[in-house]
């Protein structure tokens, strides 16, 4: 490894899990030491016991501001100050459209999603002064960018969450903290499955036929992997993106640029092997 991080001291949320723990493993992998703030303490805890004095778990709900001002006072205290922050935990959130949005099911996705990026940039910013700058990654996603890629108060959320992003970039780059959105397409995650209606057992075993499924989604041919994003926050927090701040950094294998239909009918395949579509 080049020990990119070496010495840096990253807060991850939903570090447990998908993207948040390939970018964790990596991370530690690269010489950070991190803290973990998730739901799931079974996970975090297994973690803290892989990566001893490397890691530790704090459990923390990001829609709870007393818990994420918990996990950034955590953080200081365990390893002394603070480089990174990676707002990252979230989960797809309701699939309702907007003519039959429930507003309790509305407000709970922009709880989760972005008012949890906002808390978590409120507390960390004071710490990232106090190191003399620092980075602050927000995961997006592709769903952010454009309609009709993901349900519309998680693509709403994100959208914001982009815009969240420029604003904290311009009003703390004098403070040299840099603050960037990372964006990525369809990722081989547990929550891929979890979208469309798989338990998080149901998509580990229908993990072959989505990964299937996936590789048609976009010009690269395979599917996204969390380490594709992992290596992205690596850097965006190194010293290498010095001048990279306020961006919208999309990891997609294309997608993007990827015909609509040609989307949809790999999305309905996706939703096939989940046994969400005929
Ligand atoms: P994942 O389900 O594998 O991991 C999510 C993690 O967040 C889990 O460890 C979970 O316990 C944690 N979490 C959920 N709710 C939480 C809460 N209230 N407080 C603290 N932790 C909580 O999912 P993932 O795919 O790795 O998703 C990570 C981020 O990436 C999310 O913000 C998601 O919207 C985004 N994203 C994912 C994809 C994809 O295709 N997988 C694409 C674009 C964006």
């Amino acid at each position: 490894m080049t020990e990119r991080l070496r010495g840096r001291i990253a807060l991850i949320t939903g570090g447990c899990s998908g993207i948040g723990l390939a970018t964790a493993e990596l991370f530690v992998a690269e010489g950070a030491r991190v803290t973990i703030a998730d739901i799931d303490a079974s996970a975090g805890r297994a973690l803290e016991r892989k990566f001893a004095g490397h890691l530790q778990f704090v459990h923390c709900d990001v829609r709870e501001e007393s818990n994420i001002r918990g996990a950034v006072d955590a953080a200081v205290q365990a390893f002394e100050r603070l480089d990174i922050l990676f707002n990252n935990a979230g989960a797809g959130g309701t699939p309702d459209t907007l003519e039959n949005m429930a507003v309790e099911a509305w407000d709970a996705a922009m709880s989760l999603l972005l008012r949890s990026a906002m808390l978590g940039i409120k507390h960390a910013v004071p710490a990232l002064k106090a190191s003399g700058g620092g980075a602050i990654i927000n995961t997006s996603s592709v769903a952010g960018l454009r309609p009709g890629i993901g349900p519309v108060a998680y693509s709403v959320a994100k959208a914001a969450v982009n815009h969240l992003t420029r604003i904290a970039a311009v009003e703390f780059a004098a403070s040299r903290i840099r603050v960037n959105a990372i964006c990525p397409g369809v990722v081989l995650t547990p929550a891929v499955g979890a979208a469309f209606g798989a338990s998080r057992a149901e998509a580990d075993r229908l993990r072959p036929k989505i990964a299937q499924a996936a590789q048609a989604l976009q010009p690269v041919p395979r599917a996204g992997m969390p380490q594709d994003i992992a290596e992205a926050c690596l850097y965006l927090a190194s010293d290498a993106a010095g001048f990279v701040t306020g961006s919208e950094f999309i990891v997609d294998g294309g997608l993007m640029v990827n015909p609509p239909e040609g989307y949809s009918a790999a999305v309905l395949r996706i939703a096939q092997a989940c046994g969400a579509a005929e």
